[in-house]
C-alpha cells in the first residue's frame, strides 16, 4: 500500500492543526497521530529524549495492532534544551514506502517542535510559580499547593501564617545588596526545608512569606521562624540571627476560598506589624469581622462625605458652680440609610487609612458654618472644641489648614478649640508640641484629649502652650473613690493652675461624680450628668437659655 502525495500534504495539515490547539500538551500528539495512523499503518510512535545521559520514553502513539519493530523507521535530532531525541515510527502489515518514509519524516519535526513546545510551557507555567528569587512557590504556587492538599485534608486541620523578616533592611544595609541576596536564599532553603510534605510554603517577594502549617506542629513552627540563625556569606563562623513579626490564621472553617488563605494570613500579618504591633499576633474570627466591616466604612466614606452623611452632635460644657452652658465639643455621627453610627465604628477604619483628616477637617469646616448661624440667628455662641486625630498631625501643613478654615469661615478664634490626645512616644512628642505652638501662634486654642489615661505628666506639657486639660473619664470611673485617686487629681487640677491651663472632667454621670470632682477644684463638666451629645437643634434651645 502506497500513499499519494495530495493524499499525503492532505494528512500533513490535518496533523498540523490538531497540534495548534491549546493547550500545549504531549497528549495532542496522540490525538494528532491518531487522525493519521490509518492511512499510514502506524502501530507505534515513540520519542526518546536522552539528556546527558538522563533518558526519558514518551509513548506518543499506540494503537495495539501488531508493531513491525525491526521496520521501524528512525530520526534523530540534536537539540539544546531537550537533548539528543529520537523518533521512531514502528508500521504495521507492511514497511513504509519511500514517500511514506519522506512523510514520516515532515511528522517527526513536527513531533520535535511540538515537544520542545511542551517543555518550554511547562518551565514557563513552573517559572510562574515560583519567585523568581528564591525557586520558592510565589502566591500563585502556594495556592496550587494548597489545593492539591486539601484534596485529602480539611482546611480546618490547618493555620496559615502570614510572615515578614525583622530587620532584613539592616541586613541589607550592613551586608550590601549582593550578600544580603544570598542571606535571603540561605534563609528560605532553611525555611523551606522545615516543613512536612503535607504542609506547603511560599515566598510572596520581598521578605514576605506565607505558609500552610497543621495545627500540631503550629507552636513548633512558630518557635522555628521567631529565630533562624543563617551563616554569614562573608565567613561562615558568623550567625545572623532572623526574627519574625507574625500573623496566624487558625482556619477554623471548611467552606473557605483558597486565596482567602494568602489574604487572611497577610492581614494578619498586617494587624501584628501596623496595628497591634506586636511579634505574634492570632487573628480571630471575631477580628476578621471587625476589618471586613472597616473595610466597608473605607469603601463608603467618600460617597458618605461627599452625601454630607456625617452630622454633628454638641455635648455641653457645663460651670457647676454657676449652672451654665460654658461650651461645647462636637462629636461626629455617621447617618447611614436611617441608622446612627457611633464614631468607635469608623474612627479606628479612618485612622488606619489616614482618611481621617479629611473627616476633622469636614467637622471644623460644619461647626464653624453652625457658628456663623447661630450668631445669624441672635443666639450667642459658646466655644466648640473639635477632636483632631493624632493621625491627623502627619499632615505638615495641618496647624495653617485649620486656620484658614477657621478664618474663612469669619469664625473668631475664641469660639474653636482643637482637642488631640496626648502622646507618651518621644517623636511625636516633638510633633505634638509643635502642632499646638503653630495653632497657639495663630491664635487658635488646643486642649489635651483623655488626660490621665496614658503616661504623661503635668511636666510634659510646660513646654507646650496648652489651653485646657480633658480629664479622662477612667479618673472618676470607679465606684469609690480612694485618697489616692483624690490627691492624683487635686495634684493635677492645683499644676494645672500654676501653669494657667484650665480643666474640664470628662464622663461625670452621677451627683458622687460631680462632688468628688467639685472637691478635687474642678468646675467645668462634660457629661451625662447634664447633658448626652445633642443634635443640633436640641443643643441650640441649650444655647438659648445657658441655664441648668
Ligand atoms: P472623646 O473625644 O473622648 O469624646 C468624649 C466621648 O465620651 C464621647 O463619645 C461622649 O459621648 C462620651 N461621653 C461624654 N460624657 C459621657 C459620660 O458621662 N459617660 C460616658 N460613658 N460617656 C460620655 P463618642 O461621641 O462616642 O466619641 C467617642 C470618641 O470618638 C471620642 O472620644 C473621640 O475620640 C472620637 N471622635 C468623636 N468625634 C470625632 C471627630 O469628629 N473626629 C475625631 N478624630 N474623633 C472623633
Ligand atoms: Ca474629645
Ligand atoms: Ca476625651
Amino acid at each position: 500500500m502506497s500513499l499519494k502525495l495530495s493524499a499525503a500534504g492532505k494528512l500533513h495539515r490535518e496533523f498540523l492543526k490538531e497540534i495548534t490547539n491549546e493547550p500545549v500538551e504531549i497528549t495532542r500528539l496522540h490525538v494528532a497521530l491518531m487522525k493519521t495512523s490509518e492511512d499510514l499503518h502506524l502501530a507505534l510512535v515513540t520519542l526518546v529524549a536522552d539528556k546527558d545521559g538522563d533518558i526519558t520514553e514518551h509513548t506518543i502513539f499506540e494503537n495495539g495492532e501488531p508493531p513491525l519493530t525491526e521496520d521501524a523507521v528512525k530520526f534523530f535530532y540534536d537539540t539544546s534544551i531537550e537533548g539528543e531525541i529520537t523518533v521512531s515510527f514502528v508500521p504495521t502489515g507492511t514497511k513504509f514506502s519511500k514517500d511514506e518514509a519522506e512523510l514520516l519524516e515532515l511528522f517527526a519535526i513536527d513531533c520535535l517542535f511540538y515537544f520542545e513546545r511542551v517543555g518550554a510551557a511547562k518551565r514557563a507555567e513552573e517559572a510562574s510559580l515560583r519567585n523568581y528569587q528564591t525557586g520558592m512557590l510565589n502566591s500563585g504556587g502556594f495556592i496550587r499547593q494548597v489545593m492539591m492538599l486539601l484534596v485529602q485534608r480539611h482546611p480546618s486541620d490547618y493555620a496559615a501564617f502570614g510572615f515578614n523578616l525583622r530587620g532584613f533592611g539592616q541586613i541589607n544595609r550592613r551586608f550590601g545588596r549582593r550578600a544580603a541576596d544570598e542571606i535571603m536564599k540561605r534563609y528560605t532553603y532553611i525555611i523551606t526545608g522545615s516543613i512536612e510534605p503535607d504542609e506547603a510554603i511560599g515566598h510572596l517577594g520581598g521578605d514576605n512569606f506565607v505558609a500552610f502549617i497543621k495545627k500540631s506542629r503550629e507552636h513548633e513552627f512558630l518557635g522555628f521562624i521567631s529565630e533562624i540563625y543563617v551563616p554569614s556569606p562573608l565567613d561562615d563562623t558568623d550567625m545572623i540571627r532572623i526574627g519574625a513579626t507574625v500573623g496566624i490564621w487558625d482556619i477554623e472553617r471548611d467552606d473557605i476560598d483558597y486565596g482567602d488563605i494568602v489574604d487572611t494570613a497577610q492581614i494578619a500579618l498586617q494587624q501584628a506589624k501596623n496595628v497591634m504591633r506586636q511579634p505574634v499576633v492570632r487573628i480571630s474570627e471575631h477580628m476578621l469581622n471587625q476589618i471586613s466591616r472597616q473595610k466597608e466604612v473605607i469603601d463608603k466614606f467618600d460617597e458618605a462625605i461627599n452625601n454630607e452623611e456625617f452630622v454633628v452632635y454638641y455635648q455641653p460644657k457645663v460651670n457647676s458652680r454657676t449652672n451654665t452652658l460654658v461650651g461645647a465639643e462636637g462629636l461626629v455621627r455617621w447617618m447611614h440609610k436611617g441608622e446612627m453610627i457611633s464614631p468607635g465604628v469608623f474612627i479606628p477604619a479612618l485612622e488606619q487609612s489616614g482618611e481621617i483628616v479629611r473627616l476633622d477637617k469636614y467637622m471644623l469646616e460644619h461647626i464653624c458654618a453652625d457658628i456663623i448661624r447661630w450668631k445669624e440667628a441672635g443666639l450667642e455662641p459658646v466655644p466648640v472644641s473639635v477632636n483632631f486625630s493624632r493621625r491627623d498631625l502627619a499632615e505638615k501643613s495641618l496647624a495653617k489648614s485649620i486656620n484658614n478654615i477657621v478664618s474663612e469661615s469669619g469664625v473668631i478664634k475664641d469660639l474653636i478649640q482643637v482637642e488631640v490626645t496626648e502622646t507618651t512616644d518621644l517623636d511625636e512628642h516633638g510633633e505634638l508640641a509643635e502642632f499646638i505652638n503653630q495653632l497657639y501662634t495663630y491664635g487658635i486654642m488646643t486642649a489635651i484629649d483623655d488626660f490621665g489615661s496614658g503616661y504623661s505628666t503635668l511636666s510634659t506639657l510646660r513646654e507646650f502652650q496648652v489651653h485646657t486639660l480633658k480629664i479622662d473619664r477612667s479618673f472618676i470611673n470607679t465606684d469609690d473613690f480612694s485618697w489616692k485617686d483624690e490627691i492624683i487629681l487635686t495634684d493635677i487640677i492645683h499644676m494645672a493652675r500654676e501653669l494657667d491651663i484650665h480643666v474640664v472632667t470628662e464622663g461625670v454621670e452621677r451627683e458622687d461624680q460631680l462632688q468628688f470632682v467639685n472637691r478635687a477644684g474642678c468646675d467645668v463638666i462634660q457629661g451625662y450628668f447634664y447633658d448626652r451629645p445633642l443634635p443640633v437643634s436640641d443643643f441650640e434651645k441649650r444655647l438659648k437659655s445657658k441655664q441648668y
